[in-house]
């Protein structure tokens, strides 16, 4: 059988040497599906198949600063896998953004869709537009012009884009009135709306928070939990903000938050109060996370570090980007006396890093389980457009937290059943989002 996963392998590679990223999320998906092949060999067809996206769409961007000069960026969309609903998943702005990465995000997004029992594909797009340090008009001309060519390719019942880095609640705000104006329809084209024209409460809330119930019952499953563990998490945008306020909400101490300018430490834990300053300097004054220390003076500011090799904690949460934890990181945090990791970014941790976990025995609750309460409140989202009503915030939250519970459940059922270890919940995470969505292939016949 791993001859088979390696010929998938080699024919992904042959087709695109050049990206990396997209072939270390593909080469671990196939490789912990080997136990299932072993027993199913009638699966080895689908994944073939399920590795090469449906669609791919590239386009380019045109437009003009503030001070008159024009630009041009390139906009992405892959629709990866349709097979139990319409393609779903984030725009990421960033001027890193390539082909790789976004397809790498298109194929984790098809297992985690998958994963939160809601009927929705994968797919991601995006664009090597970078939001920082732009004008709010220049951010509005931006999407108007990659709206103007992304709404031939979407709707709400074929594909039904959200945001990720660089798209937050205003960028969604400026493609929604695009797409709008252009179709002139009113619909449930994205999620992450505002809450007063068909967003859903919690939604900006769901990834941080859902990560954080998904923590708390891997913690449990092995005789755990949250209460008084010392946390690092890194990141200091959507994920990372509300995985710091649903820490605290449990009992947990948040020691650390980061973005690009370095990481911030407060050695007693941040507060609510705490918190609101880097709501206040991410969302509001959208400055580098360095500003923290004008507001905390107990705060310890290290410049260009990420928030793993320095501090004793007991959890990691990586909330940030793509493979911010290597090997090195992942053996300081053993070091440090970290337990328990919850990947809140998509890929954040290195194969190598990965390897460090399983030979330390520290809990691993992989990404597309640990952050899938996104795009699981974004499959809510729709469901209330479909029925143009909205659900108060505790219906969402139980929604959300029932969604947590049931996905690692899904991941340690399938560990169970397939894995040599059975704490291995990356294995069990792949097995159970691919057979729901390999299934479905099977029945819908070789498109
Ligand atoms: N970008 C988020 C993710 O990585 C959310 C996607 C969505 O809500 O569609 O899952």
């Amino acid at each position: 059988m791993a001859e088979e996963v390696k010929r998938i392998l080699e024919g992904v590679k042959k087709r695109d040497p050049d990206q990396p990223e997209f072939y270390q999320a593909v080469e671990e998906v196939c490789t912990t599906l080997i136990p299932l092949l072993e027993k199913e060999p009638k699966y080895i067809p689908i994944l073939e198949r399920i590795v090469e996206p449906e669609r791919v769409v590239m386009f380019r961007v045109a437009w003009v600063d503030d001070k008159g000069k024009e630009h041009v960026n390139r906009g992405y969309r892959v629709q990866f896998n349709s097979a139990i609903g319409p393609y779903k998943g984030g725009l990421r702005f960033r001027d890193n953004v390539n082909l790789s990465i976004i397809k790498f995000l298109g194929f984790e997004q098809i297992f985690k869709n998958a994963l939160t029992t809601l009927p929705m594909g994968g797919g991601k797009g995006g664009s090597d537009f970078e939001p920082k340090g732009k004008s709010d008009l220049e951010v509005m001309r931006f999407c108007q012009s990659f709206m103007s060519e992304l709404f031939r390719h979407i709707g709400p019942n074929t594909d039904v884009p959200a945001g990720d880095i660089g798209v937050g609640g205003r960028e969604i705000g400026f493609l929604f009135g695009m797409y709008k104006k252009i179709v002139n329809r009113f619909e449930g084209v994205l999620t992450g709306k505002g809450a007063n024209w068909g967003g859903s409460l919690i939604r900006p809330e769901a990834t941080g928070y859902g990560a954080v119930y998904f923590m708390e019952k891997m913690l449990a499953a092995n005789d755990m939990d949250m209460k008084g563990k010392k946390v690092l998490v890194s990141g200091a945008g959507n994920v990372a903000q509300y995985c710091v306020e649903k820490l605290l909400h449990v009992g947990a101490i948040p020691l650390t938050v980061s973005d690009t300018s370095g990481c911030v430490y407060e050695p007693e834990g941040f507060t609510h109060e705490k918190l609101a300053y880097v709501f206040k300097i991410k969302n509001e004054e959208r400055k580098p996370i360095s500003e923290y220390t004008k507001y905390s003076k107990e705060a310890q500011f290290f410049p260009k570090e990420n928030p793993w090799r320095r501090f004793k904690a007991d959890i990691a949460m990586p909330c940030a980007t793509q493979n911010e934890v290597d090997t090195e990181d992942a053996k300081a945090l053993v070091a440090n006396g970290v337990k328990a990791i919850g990947e809140g970014a998509n890929m954040p941790s290195t194969p190598g890093a990965i390897a460090v976990y399983f030979e330390n025995n520290v809990l691993y609750g992989p990404a597309k389980a640990v952050n899938a309460g996104g795009v699981a409140v974004s499959g809510l989202e729709m469901s209330q457009n479909s029925l143009r009503l909205s659900w108060t915030r505790e219906e969402v939250d139980a929604k959300l937290k029932k969604i947590m519970g049931d996905i690692f459940d899904s991941c340690f059922n399938a560990a169970k059943t397939y894995a040599k270890n059975p704490k291995d919940y990356m294995t069990g995470a792949n097995i159970a989002g691919f057979l729901k969505v390999a299934e479905a292939m099977l029945q819908q016949g070789v498109l």
